[in-house]
């Protein structure tokens, strides 16, 4: 064995190079100032981090030690942070992994960072947990450590980073578990950090593993369209430039591409391709100003531009006056280029744009300016929505709370001139919770600007708001159905609890009742839909909104096509609904489809089981990026891996997914289907069913549709064998005169997070 234990002898040697490299990488990047005798304790956890590690390798084969390396000189260089948080990164997985105690480093680098590392370990199982409410607490819990120091947050977002960058080597059915885990939750949390860079890059890499074909045909374009699109930077920037010089102000100006992510984001949104995105790129602008004279200096800069192009005034945005809530502050101006494009201009002085890209660290660097109060306000509010309802049900915690994650914001005044910063769409009553609870609870109406309106009344920013209380006032379910902002949730829920289980069973019966009336079985699927249609994501509210009349009869039948209504078009409708029985509902025709194609198709997956379903809130189709999903005792059901449940699924499930792929040789055909909206005018009908019966002979299931007389929407189920037919078909549905939108049945309230 002699020749082997050369050859190992090699390996190390050369790990220990790669090491080192490693470390000194690390050694430049954490450019904060630093004495001897903390560059002693860097060493100290280093050299603690190897011996610890030294038997581990990671799934690519590499020593375990790259990991913590990398970990912390994104810590470092990234984020921006300094000597303790360095130490605890290297450090992160040793009491997880290895057969130090938390008292051994307390011993070797003191309590801080003790604390840290536990918060660390404590956090890492979060996901590892089966139960949906046991994940849920967990998740809570970790938002209660975060707000006893940040660090621990910042780190795992930085260990999160480089599991992404390294998720090649994992399974695939890990790598979709990390990857939603990723889109749910860590995404969100960098955005609300301000941490603008890793956001975004996490976000493209969620992307890359979840959907790989879009992620590839979008960087593919966008890499196609780069010289051309760098060449009209070139020409709007050149007078920019000279000015800029001409002016004495020291800058750097250039082009910045959108993230592959939000490309894709918007071409969804928007419906519209590649070529269509106008604002693939944003010129940015940035200056150095003293702090004192930065606002004057960002306006100048304004001014200069806009002596060469005209601004489109209704596009300005001031979050230098106005800083976002989690830290970002610039000029926003959009301008008419000469070639007759908009263009986005972003101008920001360097201070502001290193907190733009990294957060709330970089505030820590310019501390003078005394503006951490945002991620403390942030902090605090989390603390009160943690604290101020712990028997409210986790589960709703979550949804509410990220409910909020994702809002943009607006600022309102108070009475006294006070700015408060509260999430866009916000009702006059989510202020008065914003405010205070108890304003809240006994709100009865609230002025705006001076004029009296409804608590309903959506506020816009700038709005000065004054509510109006009286003593006799309680909280009413109906607020539910207004009120916008968690916090306001979560007080109005928690003061009608009590009532709660009295209500889920009162709804549901009542519920089951209107059903029964429509011949309409209350099977999952049927209650999905409703979910769906009506908006309620879990069935506590869609109970108590059954119970109170906030839902009835009326929003049942519309979810399953109003039967009754437009008997007008019942006549023209029969042809094509011929090949299913008569009086047959969507929902049916879905069920008969799923029930019809189980077992036909075969799907390759890890964990294969005999049979599977087709889920009935995304629908998928041949062609579709699918993960299944196994339940004991259950057909495991098939999910687009893009679904918005599928994604909530998978981050809360994560070893319950199978990942799956069609088999390439089905003949068999799918239920799908589009919705679309046209200007109305004789003939439309019948041009719409030749498209869809013409190329490919699709078998059309049912054609719902409702007309104002003037706009004409229309739901049409049809069978396909995948998503070269259906796209095709989309394509030549655009094409019809008058074609305002059409969208594919299956995710159409979904955003993906
Ligand atoms: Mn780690």
């Amino acid at each position: 064995m002699p020749e082997s234990g050369l050859h190992k002898q090699f390996d190390l040697r050369e790990e220990r190079i790669a090491i080192l490299k490693r470390y000194a990488l690390l050694l430049r990047a954490w450019r904060f100032p630093k004495d001897k005798k903390e560059q002693q304790l860097v060493r100290k956890a280093l050299n603690l981090a190897v011996e610890a590690h030294k038997d581990m390798r990671r799934k690519s084969g590499e020593p375990y030690i790259y990991h913590p390396l990398e970990v912390a000189h994104i810590v470092a260089s990234e984020i921006g942070l300094g000597t303790t948080s360095i130490i605890c990164a290297l450090l992160h997985d040793v009491v997880e992994d290895t057969d130090y105690t938390l008292a051994d480093i307390e011993d070797l680098f003191g309590e801080k960072v003790a604390k840290i590392i536990d918060g660390l370990t404590k956090i890492k199982g979060i996901f590892d947990f089966t139960s949906e409410s046991a994940q849920a607490e967990n998740y809570k819990k970790m938002l209660l450590t975060l707000s006893d120091d940040v660090r621990v947050i910042l780190i795992k977002l930085a260990d999160r980073l480089h599991n992404m960058r390294t998720l090649d080597a994992m399974s695939p059915a890990k790598q979709l578990k990390i990857a939603s885990e990723t889109t749910y939750l860590y995404a969100p949390l960098a955005h609300r950090l301000g941490l603008f860079s890793i956001k975004s890059e996490l976000e493209d890499l969620a992307l890359k593993y979840m959907e790989p074909e879009i992620y590839r045909t979008v960087s593919q374009k966008l890499k196609e369209s780069e010289e051309e699109r760098n060449a009209f930077i070139e020409e709007f920037i050149h007078p920019i430039r000279r000015a800029l010089t001409d002016q004495g102000i020291p800058y750097e100006i250039f082009g910045r591409t959108k993230s592959i992510y939000s490309i894709w984001r918007k071409m969804r949104k928007k419906e519209i391709p590649f070529e269509e995105v106008y604002d693939l790129f944003a010129i940015r602008i940035i200056i150095e100003s003293p702090l004192a004279k930065e606002k004057t200096d960002c306006w100048r800069v304004y001014s200069i531009i806009t002596d060469f192009y005209r601004p489109n005034l209704d596009r300005l945005r001031d979050w230098i006056a106005f800083p976002k809530s989690n830290g970002y502050e610039a000029l926003h101006a959009t301008l008419m280029s000469h070639t007759g494009k908009w263009v986005e201009v972003q101008i920001r002085t360097r201070r502001m744009d290193e907190i733009a890209e990294k957060g709330y660290a970089a505030h820590w660097k310019y501390k003078d300016n005394g503006s951490e109060s945002g991620l403390d306000d942030w902090l605090a509010r989390v603390r009160e929505l943690l604290e101020g309802n712990t028997e409210e049900d986790a589960l709703d915690f979550l949804s509410d709370f990220k409910l909020n994650l994702f809002h943009d914001e607006i600022f309102i005044f108070t009475p006294k001139g006070d700015m408060k910063t509260i999430p866009g769409g916000s009702t006059a009553l989510d202020f008065a919770y914003h405010i205070h609870s108890e304003i809240g609870n006994t709100a009865i109406a609230a002025k705006v600007n001076l004029k009296l309106v409804p608590l309903s009344h959506v506020l816009r920013t700038g709005d000065q708001v004054e509510i109006i209380t009286s003593r006799k006032q309680k909280p009413k379910a109906e607020w539910l159905k207004f009120v916008r902002t968690a916090k306001a949730i979560s007080y109005i829920k928690s003061a009608l609890k009590d009532d709660r289980q009295v209500y889920f069973d009162a709804g549901k019966d009542k519920l089951e009742r209107i059903l029964a009336q429509l011949s309409i079985e209350p099977t999952r699927p049927v209650i999905i839909q409703i979910q769906r249609y009506t908006g309620r994501t879990n069935l506590i509210d869609l109970y108590f909104d059954f119970a109170h009349d906030l839902l009835g009869m009326k929003e049942v039948r519309e979810c399953f096509g109003n039967p009754e209504k437009n008997n007008w078009f019942r006549k023209i409708s029969r042809p094509f609904t011929r090949q299913s029985k008569p009086g047959k509902s969507l929902t049916e025709e879905v069920e008969d489809t799923i029930k019809k194609n189980k077992g036909d198709f075969l799907i390759e997956g890890s964990k294969a089981s005999s049979s599977f379903d087709v889920s009935p809130c995304c629908l998928p189709i041949p062609g579709d990026e699918i993960v299944g999903f196994i339940s004991p005792g259950e057909p495991t059901r098939l999910h687009r891996s893009n679904c918005p449940e599928a994604v909530r699924l998978m981050s809360r499930f994560g070893d319950r997914i199978v990942k799956t792929n069609w088999m390439s040789n089905n003949a068999d055909v799918f239920l799908s289907g589009v919705k679309l909206r046209s200007i109305d005018r004789p003939g439309l009908i019948s041009e719409i069913a030749a498209v869809i019966t013409g190329q490919y002979g699709l078998n059309i299931k049912t054609f719902n549709l409702s007309s104002t007389g003037e706009v004409c929407d229309a739901t049409i189920m049809f069978m396909v064998t995948g998503t070269q037919q259906l796209e095709d078909t989309i394509a030549h549905l655009r094409k019809i005169q008058g074609m305002q939108r059409i969208e594919r049945i299956g995710m159409e309230a979904g955003t993906a997070v």
